[in-house]
């Protein structure tokens, strides 16, 4: 997909790279930088391609999916022929091979137009990441591999009715009988749930087992005959998405499908997450850029006591707090995705930045809607379907609770 890029983009990036450069030498100095912000020119370009995509696909018709519920399918198949989609795959199995600080720029542009839109975007990657952290080379041709060669959804189904934070309470079970696996219960809150080809589910495998040995990752045929998909839910926020409930009953995978070792599937299942939620975390980001765009456009415009709101502190306050939390916020996102490129253990900054980041989309979007004042408040405005779309951040992909229980153990760690 990498040569669908357009030249133009690409040569459009390099002026920017340039103009960076340019800009930098006021003050450069002899010493060897040790950290550097810039992005290279195919992140500037890709960067470029997802701000146009999202102006002109996903932007107009985010107010039409999030008032319909409508599953944004048409803008979906055109992001995956521009390759905005499934970006981590390998080369070797037909994708980008993309790294985790590329995907969390295209991420926040693509969360800008509306996180909804993104988050099913980004649940693909979601699925795809326990295939590409423990798939063997048959698991990743075949599941992958069909995913570059058409615009394919999959699904991550580890959540249960009465098991989300407590991941290891699930109760999803598989057996082994011969040379297949039967599976049998309920999965929740499943993104894609309705429209996946496959999905990666987590099952408990050994009831005696602790934590790290009782689990199994699958990939399943969405097909599979005992597969029930549930109605779409119909949530606050981020309606483009789809999330469902799904019933497994007496499901036969065969054994090919196991992801890893069985019984070592909540590492598969957690590991993901530390490529997964940068990306999330951009999307909040790009949520709040938006918010504070349009707060900021509106606040020059509406007048009071004789001049722009903006000319009162209490509004510009509102906005420079919006601004301090969003430039803190991506560099958490960076700097997380980073450490992930390096192959450096990130787990504690990928949490610092999802907590960072969706607590700041939050008070972003509320803020937004108060610089509005009584339009702020009504749909005919873009910045209430902003406040409803941020509260998912805090909860989906580890809740602002998890994430704190990780950051606290790791620095609880440092100590003893
Ligand atoms: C729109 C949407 C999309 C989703 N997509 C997916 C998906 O694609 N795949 C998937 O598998 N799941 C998905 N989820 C599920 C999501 O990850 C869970 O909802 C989330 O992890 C929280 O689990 P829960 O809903 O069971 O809440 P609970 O775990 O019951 O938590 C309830 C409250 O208690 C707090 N809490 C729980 N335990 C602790 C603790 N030990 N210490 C402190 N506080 C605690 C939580 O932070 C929360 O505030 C999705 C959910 C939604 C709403």
């Amino acid at each position: 997909m990498a040569h669908l890029l357009p030249r133009t983009l690409a040569g459009h990036a390099r002026r920017s790279a340039l103009a960076a450069t340019t800009a930098q030498r006021t003050f450069a100095t002899s010493r060897p930088a040790g950290v550097d912000f810039n992005l290279t020119e195919e992140q500037l370009s890709f960067q470029d391609l997802a701000r146009k995509f999202t102006a002109e696909e996903i932007t107009p018709k985010a107010a039409h999916h999030d008032r319909t519920g409508e599953y944004p399918t048409e803008i979906l198949q055109k992001a995956w022929k521009v390759g905005l989609m499934n970006t981590h795959i390998p080369q070797a199995y037909g994708g980008l091979g993309l790294g985790i600080l590329d995907g969390v720029v295209i991420t926040e542009e693509l969360a800008y137009g509306c996180s909804g839109i993104q988050t099913a975007i980004e649940a693909n990657g979601l699925a795809q990441a326990p295939v590409i952290l423990a798939g063997n080379d048959a698991q990743k041709k075949k599941y992958l591999g069909r995913m570059t060669e058409e615009p394919l959804m999959a699904a991550y189904c580890v959540t249960e009715p009465g098991a989300g934070s407590d991941v290891a309470g699930l109760q999803t079970r598989a057996e082994k009988h011969g040379d297949k696996w039967i599976i049998n219960g309920q999965k929740m809150w499943i993104t894609n749930g309705g429209k996946a080809n496959w999905f990666f589910l987590l099952a408990r495998t050994d009831d005696k087992a602790n934590t790290g040995s009782a689990f199994t990752g699958f990939i399943i045929d969405a097909d599979s005959p005992g597969i029930t998909v549930g109605r779409k839910e119909i949530n606050m926020g981020q309606r483009a998405s789809d999330t469902r409930g799904i019933t497994f009953e007496n499901v036969e995978v065969p054994a090919e499908n196991v992801l890893g070792a069985p019984g070592k599937g909540f590492k598969v299942a957690m590991g993901a997450f530390d490529t997964t939620r940068p990306p999330v975390a951009a999307g909040a980001v790009g949520l709040a850029r938006r918010a504070m765009e349009e707060a900021t456009k509106y606040a020059l415009e509406r007048k009071t006591m004789g001049q722009p709101i903006i000319e009162h502190q209490a509004i510009s306050f509102m906005l420079a707090d919006m601004a301090i939390g969003i430039e803190a916020a991506r560099m958490m996102v960076w700097r997380s995705a980073w450490m992930g490129d390096q192959g450096q253990r990130n787990t504690y900054y990928a949490s610092i930045a999802k907590a960072l980041a969706s607590e700041v989309a939050n008070k972003t979007a509320a803020d937004a809607v108060q610089v509005f004042g009584g339009n702020g408040f009504n749909t005919e405005y873009p910045v209430e379907k902003l406040m409803r779309d941020a509260k998912i951040f805090q909860i989906y992909e580890g809740t602002s609770q998890i994430q704190r229980l990780i950051i606290g153990r790791h620095v609880a760690s440092q100590f003893s």
